[in-house]
């Protein structure tokens, strides 16, 4: 049996653009540490309205999240759900965050198609599974309101039709979102990369920012290859920010997530388990989504990570035991891919971008980021080169902390057997 292959599935046959070979440049306009979706698509913008732009990465472009997620597009909504976030900031807010999100997968598509970018990308749609017939029905009146007053595009699918949907008995119906899409997220990072670095930008890859120095309004970056002054900085290190971001680190609570890609099951089998070859989730409380490969020959699962030690072997064991339970017609299905990478969730459940201490950041997309990573991007560089319409429905929101909380997430195996037990008594 051939070994289980610990890198992402998505980087198979891509090629990467290379990063800059030349010697450190003394100063730039804009530097921006992190070459993922954030970084890299706000390097784009910034070089394209002239701006001298040096991007750091610490190990290679896509390293993080961006070349690892599972590639699954959509307004991101919020983590709060509806009723959440207006209790949480109101009515009016609660709206104008979910208008945004939708209006970010407008920007995001129009984005994809306007670069040319080449990322499999397949508007397949969602499907979301209820755990419980009171989750399909709240499912279904969320949804319903969200069409009413903002435009979302979905179906109810009830459970005697869900077989066309997918191949399982597990779900109590559920919803289609029609405008979700599957995409290959390194063929994406690497395509943004290839743009921004045609528009001007030069990406520094194993080249991990040490620190920052501020004097005045120049700031100092100390790097493994030496200091560079910067007009403006960004910091675009979401789940992978390490100490020497301390202020940023306090703010993001690393999760580790897995992923595996099964060995080829054939067209066929994949049609049966998931006949519109859409993307997958549920209303469990323990994240557990999947989706085929856009070859439509495998399917990719993903989920919290349970191995303190992330070894792909457990990992993957972990990831197929809940694959089979969901897809029992699994059980001799193997996973040929395990990789993992480092959501960043926040205290406040939302993904922030704003300005502190002089240093701008977007960051915290809660592992839901490839739209509106993408979309914050172009804002913050639009604030940047004080364009006009840089506001984004989360400007105002406070990116929070805890006390004595430095950015060690202690407490996070207690979360998730909390969200397992939470989902027992509810019957899923
Ligand atoms: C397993 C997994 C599955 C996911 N699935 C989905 C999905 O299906 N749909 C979705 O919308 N979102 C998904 N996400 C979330 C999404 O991928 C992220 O929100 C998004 O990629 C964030 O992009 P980013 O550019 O902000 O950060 P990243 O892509 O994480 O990039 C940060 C980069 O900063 C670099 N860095 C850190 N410190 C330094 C330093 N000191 N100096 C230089 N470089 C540094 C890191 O090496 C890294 O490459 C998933 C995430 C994971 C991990």
């Amino acid at each position: 049996m051939p070994d289980l292959i610990s890198e992402s599935y998505w980087k198979q046959g891509v090629d990467k653009p290379a990063g800059d070979q030349g010697n450190l440049p003394t100063e730039c306009d804009v530097a921006i540490i992190g070459a993922g979706f954030t970084g890299l698509t706000a390097a784009l913008h910034l070089a394209r309205a002239g701006r001298s732009v040096t991007v750091f990465e610490a190990h290679d472009i896509g390293h993080g999240c961006s070349g690892r997620s599972g590639g699954m597009c959509g307004p991101s909504f919020h983590k709060l759900g509806l009723q959440g976030l207006t209790k949480r900031y109101g009515e009016a807010k609660a709206w104008e965050i979910l208008r945004e999100s939708l209006a970010s997968l407008d920007f995001f598509f129009s984005f994809v198609e306007a670069e040319g970018i080449d990322c499999d990308l397949q508007l397949v749609g969602r499907f979301r599974g209820a755990a419980t017939a009171r989750e399909y029905n709240a499912l279904v009146k969320d949804s319903t309101l969200l069409a009413d007053k903002i435009g979302l595009k979905f179906h109810p699918v009830p459970r005697d039709m869900q077989k066309a949907e997918i191949g399982t008995d597990l779900y109590h119906g559920g919803v289609v979102y029609e405008r979700d899409a599957g995409l290959n997220p390194y063929k994406l990072v690497t395509g943004i990369a290839t743009r921004a670095i045609v528009a001007g930008a030069h990406v520094f890859e194993n080249c991990a920012v040490l620190g920052i120095d501020h004097t005045g309004s120049v700031k100092t970056l100390r790097t493994v290859r030496g200091e560079i002054r910067a007009k403006t900085v960004i910091i675009a290190t979401n789940g992978y920010t390490g100490p020497e971001f301390p202020y940023f680190r306090r703010r993001l609570i690393p999760v580790t997530a897995g992923v595996v890609a099964t060995e080829d099951l054939g067209i066929k089998k994949i049609r049966e388990i998931s006949p519109k070859l859409r993307m997958h989730g549920g209303t469990h409380r323990l994240v557990f989504w999947y989706r085929p490969t856009p070859d439509g020959k495998r399917m990719i699962f993903g989920g919290r990570v349970m191995d303190r030690k992330r070894r792909p072997g457990p990992v993957s064991n972990d990831l197929m035991v809940l694959a089979r339970r969901v897809f029992p017609q699994l059980e001799d299905a193997r996973a040929e891919y395990c990789w993992h990478g480092d959501v960043a969730y926040t205290f406040d459940h939302a993904p922030h971008l704003g300005e502190a201490d002089g240093i701008h950041y977007a960051m915290g997309y809660c592992g839901s980021g490839i739209t509106r990573s993408i979309y914050f991007a172009r804002q913050l560089s639009r604030k940047i080169l004080g364009q006009a319409d840089d506001t984004t429905a989360h400007d105002d929101l406070k990116f929070t902390t805890l006390p004595f909380y430095s950015g060690n997430p202690w407490f996070m195996p207690f979360v998730l057997r909390w969200h397992a037990l939470m989902d027992k008594l509810a019957g899923h």
